[in-house]
């Protein structure tokens, strides 16, 4: 049996674990990351279909972390404004349409490539990828992971980093409140003809959310967006077995030909909807990172945003640890990363489960809360500025601008200057 010792083992070179890997280079700590998949898919993952909304602070970090620069320019989509619609309603809510774009919409696994780069370029880390975890035991005096291969590893901390169906949370003794949707989520690319204006949707229709996440400049072929359907899991079964044709046809539809015609749909891709959220974010040696911590309901577009906000606290801690000499598993600072980890995280994680509720319920009372919702935001600024300042973490009063109409992206006037009346997308 051979024994390695090191500092800190992250399990998962998802995006969570090797940012955090990355954000400990050069603070003296060994880290060793133990990832199940195959080195190869980690340099050059595979497209998933996931466009993701960074905020203007997770920017920052990525850039703090030398991988912004990493992503190629051309996958790096502005997002300027973003619309929320309810069909019993006739004014959306609006959020951002100021000069500095919301955030960014870039894909997974540009991301995910962007990190594996970064950190590999680090010299503090060691990557074993391809392997089969047998075992994980902590105590007060160490961490331990066996490998399938008989290799044990040795650390102060383990942190697991395994996405939200965590088996090493399992391992680690830590429950999980799930809460199961009972929804599928279907995204894929397409061409549609309208423009999107650099401006996301959030459509909340009977039976059905929509979401439109714009892509970029268009192209001779038309203008690009990731469409994001949510159906029940039964009725997702016919849309994913339609042939492309009748796909664009049916996407162009149910936009009630908002986008315009519809064609050249991508890959389809469709995730189960289930929240999780540890009941323990540490335990004995050990520390939860990313989806393992808080598995977010995409609709809000948080989850790695708050994996993010988790890599700069836990990183802070074991920095501290190490430039003071002290032990990077010690209690104190374990316990300190979960306090402020979960306050960070709980207002989100709880608020996006009651809107997902509430916006999902097709019956008359709760159709009659949502409407009032959306219309009081529409007179109440300081709400939207509280949307608009969680979207982009930037304070509201400094922040975002909030008007409800504008000329550029708004629905007071078209180009041409004119009322917009019937057409209010
Ligand atoms: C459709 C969709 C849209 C989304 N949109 C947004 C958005 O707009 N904004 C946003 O912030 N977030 C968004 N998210 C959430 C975001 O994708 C996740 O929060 C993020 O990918 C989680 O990263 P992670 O590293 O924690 O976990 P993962 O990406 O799940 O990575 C976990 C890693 O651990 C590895 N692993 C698993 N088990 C083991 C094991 N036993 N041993 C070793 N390795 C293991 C896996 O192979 C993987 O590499 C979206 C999610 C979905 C599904």
């Amino acid at each position: 049996m051979q024994t390695i010792e090191t500092d800190v083992i992250v399990i998962g070179a998802g995006p969570a674990g090797l940012c955090l890997a990355r954000a400990l280079q050069r603070s003296g700590l060994r880290v060793t990351v133990l990832e199940r998949e195959a080195e190869a898919g980690l340099r050059a993952p595979a497209f998933d279909g996931r466009e993701i909304a960074l905020t203007q602070r997770s920017v920052r970090l990525l850039r703090e972390l030398d991988m912004w620069r990493r992503l190629p320019p051309d996958e790096c989509h502005p997002l300027c404004e973003a619309r929320v619609f309810d069909t019993d309603v006739r004014d959306p809510m609006r959020v951002g349409g100021s000069d500095e774009p919301l955030g960014w919409l870039v894909p997974n696994h540009a991301i995910r490539a962007a990190a594996f780069e970064a950190a590999a370029a680090s010299g503090d880390v060691e990557l074993h990828a391809g392997v089969r975890i047998a075992s994980v035991d902590t105590d007060a005096i160490r961490a331990r992971v066996g490998l399938e291969d008989g290799r044990v590893f040795t650390a102060n901390l383990i942190v697991a980093a395994d996405g939200r169906f965590s088996e090493m949370r399992r391992a680690l003794g830590i429950a999980t409140r799930m809460h199961d949707f009972g929804r599928a989520m279907l995204v894929c690319r397409v061409t549609h003809e309208r423009p999107h204006e650099d401006t996301a949707w959030e459509w909340f229709d009977h039976g059905q959310t929509l979401a439109r996440l714009p892509l970029g400049r268009a192209t001779p072929a038309g203008h690009r967006s990731s469409i994001v359907l949510t159906l029940p899991s039964t009725r997702m079964r016919a849309v994913q077995a339609m042939d492309d044709a009748a796909f664009a046809d049916d996407i162009a539809g149910r936009f009630d030909g908002r986008l315009g015609a519809v064609s050249d749909p991508g890959e389809r891709h469709v995730y189960p909807l289930v929240g999780t959220w540890a009941t323990r974010f540490v335990g004995t040696r050990a520390a939860l990172l990313g989806d393992a911590a808080v598995g977010m309901h995409p609709v809000t577009a948080h989850g790695f945003n708050l994996g993010l906000l988790g890599v700069e606290r836990l990183a802070r801690e074991l920095r501290e640890a190490a430039q003071g000499g002290a032990d990077p598993g010690e209690p104190v600072r374990l316990a300190r990363y979960e306090r402020g980890h979960r306050i960070a995280t709980a207002p989100l994680y709880l608020a996006t489960r009651g809107v997902v509720g509430l916006f999902t319920d097709d019956r008359r009372p709760a159709r009659a809360v949502r409407a009032a919702l959306l219309r009081t935001s529409a007179h109440f600024p300081p709400f939207r500025r509280l949307l608009a300042a969680s979207l982009a973490d930037r304070p509201g009063k400094n922040g975002l601008a909030d008007r409800q109409t504008t000329a550029r992206h708004g629905f007071a006037e078209q180009g041409d200057g004119r009322p917009r009346g019937a057409d209010r997308w």
